[in-house]
This record gives structure tokens, C-alpha cells and sequence, in this order.
């Protein structure tokens, strides 16, 4: 049987590493980028090199009829949906009185908007075919407070609330979901701290060193082959922060 995986946000970072290694695990992938279609269709165009299953989809994961567009796009080309990873993400660093309710809105509505988007586009598929896994992406941030991050700590809060929930109603449906909680990865998105708080922050870390892309994409491939874990939220983090 053909599995097909949808990976949202992933023409870069972690869902990039993400598509590739599950497309190394025997899955087709959906490809899903919001901009820079370039490198959606570029990760695309090397995993069919390959002679993988592999298609690409621009939506924002905001978007309601744009996800069930692309959830319909996936399952045409690449068989029924099975798995889904939630995996795109914004982030915003900010002291609270200066968060804007635009900037706070819209925080939520990707981070955690777009997962209840994806599983309702997906979850019919699922249903019919009573077997299926979701992967969430949450943070170290959504099980820890983040200063100067309440938008996307509560987001990330908030996934990992969505995910034990999810967890309780559908596995009686043969569906898994679990959630992935990353440390600080060496992606995009935190280098806007800058060299040397990465540098501060390597320090902190137990394991002494930012973690990969791939190392959080292991960590997905795990959850969608173990067939008895649901609910769970696996932090790869490198022992941060110590409490
Ligand atoms: P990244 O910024 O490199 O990648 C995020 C991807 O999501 C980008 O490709 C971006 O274009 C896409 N995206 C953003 N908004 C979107 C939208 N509305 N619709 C579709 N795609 C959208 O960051 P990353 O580090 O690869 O992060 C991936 C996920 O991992 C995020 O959910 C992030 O919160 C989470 N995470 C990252 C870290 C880290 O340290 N890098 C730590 C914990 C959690």
C-alpha cells in the first residue's frame, strides 16, 4: 500500500529534513511552503530524482479552503493522506506590552490555527481508512515558559493541549498523535538571536552544542512508526533547559 505523508512548512529547516526523511522511510510526501515556492519545487525535483513519490503544494496553513485544497491535491497524487505533521511555524520575539493583538492573532492562527486547518483537511481520510498518525510541532517553549515569547510559547502551549485531547478521541479510530518538542535548532528561525547568544545559549545546553534539522526529523519518523505510542510529546532538546 502507498503511504502518503503532508508536511506542512517544509521548503526549509526542520519540514524540509522532515520531507527527506521520510521520503527515505518509503513515504510519498506533499511538500508545503507558504513562500519561496523555489525551494519547495527544488526538494521536490531531488526526491523524484531519486525516484520517490514526491509533490509540492503553496498554501498558508491559515488558510482553511487553501489547506483543504492541498490535503484534496495530496491524496490525488499521492494516495490517501496517513500522516500529517504539523510543522509550520512562526515565532516573535517581544516583550508582552508589545505585542500587538494583529501580531498575537496571527501567531496563533498559523501555530496553532494550522494544525486544527491540517487535521480537519486530513482527519476525513483517516477516519475512512480508521488508521492514520499526526505529528505536532511544538517546542521546549510550549512545555517551559519563554520570556519575551509569550505569543509563541502559549501557541506552542496550546499545540501540546490539542495534541493529548486529539490523542483521548481518535485513537479508538486507529489514529496516533503525538507532538515533538525541539530544543534550540539550527534552522532560520533562530537566527535572528544572533551569533553570539547562539553561541551564550550552546553553552546552556546539557549536550553542548544546537541540535539539526535531521535530529528532529528522527525524532518524526519515530512517531510514525511506533504503533503503540500516542499522546506523547518527545522533547529532543539536548537536556535544555536544565530546571
Ligand atoms: P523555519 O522558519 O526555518 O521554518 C518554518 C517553515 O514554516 C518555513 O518554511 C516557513 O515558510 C513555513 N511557514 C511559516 N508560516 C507558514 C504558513 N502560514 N503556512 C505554511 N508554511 C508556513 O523554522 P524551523 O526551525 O524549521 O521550524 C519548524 C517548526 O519547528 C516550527 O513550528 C517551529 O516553531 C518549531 N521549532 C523550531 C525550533 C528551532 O529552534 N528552530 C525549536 C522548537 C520548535
Amino acid at each position: 500500500m502507498r503511504k502518503a505523508a503532508l508536511i506542512t512548512g517544509s521548503s526549509r529547516g526542520i519540514g524540509a529534513a522532515c520531507a527527506e526523511a521520510l521520503s527515505d522511510a518509503g513515504w510519498g510526501v506533499c511538500i508545503n511552503c507558504i513562500e519561496r515556492a523555489d525551494l519547495a519545487e527544488a526538494l521536490c525535483e531531488r526526491l523524484r530524482e531519486k525516484g520517490r513519490d514526491a509533490v509540492w503544494f503553496q498554501a498558508d496553513v491559515a488558510d482553511l479552503e487553501a489547506v483543504r485544497a492541498m490535503a484534496a491535491y495530496a491524496a490525488r497524487e499521492l494516495g490517501p493522506i496517513s500522516l500529517l505533521v504539523n510543522n509550520a511555524g512562526i515565532a516573535r520575539q517581544q516583550q508582552f506590552q508589545d505585542i500587538d493583538r494583529k501580531t498575537w492573532d496571527r501567531i496563533f492562527d498559523v501555530n496553532l490555527g494550522g494544525c486544527y486547518n491540517c487535521i480537519q483537511a486530513v482527519l476525513p481520510q483517516m477516519l475512512r481508512a480508521h488508521a492514520g498518525c499526526i505529528v505536532n510541532m511544538s517546542s521546549v517553549w510550549g512545555r517551559y515558559g519563554a520570556s519575551c515569547e509569550a505569543s509563541y510559547s502559549s501557541s506552542k502551549h496550546a499545540i501540546i493541549g490539542l495534541t493529548r485531547s486529539l490523542a483521548a478521541e481518535l485513537a479508538p479510530s486507529g489514529i496516533r498523535v503525538n507532538a515533538v518538542a525541539p530544543g534550540v535548532i539550527d534552522t532560520d528561525m533562530v537566527q535572528v538571536l544572533g551569533r553570539e547568544t547562539l553561541h551564550q545559549l550552546a553553552r546552556e545546553i546539557p549536550l553542548g552544542r544546537l541540535g539539526t534539522a535531521r535530529e528532529i526529523a528522527q525524532a518524526v519518523v519515530y512517531l510514525s512508526e511506533a504503533g503503540y505510542v500516542t499522546g506523547q510529546v518527545l522533547a529532543v532538546d539536548g537536556g535544555f533547559p536544565v530546571v
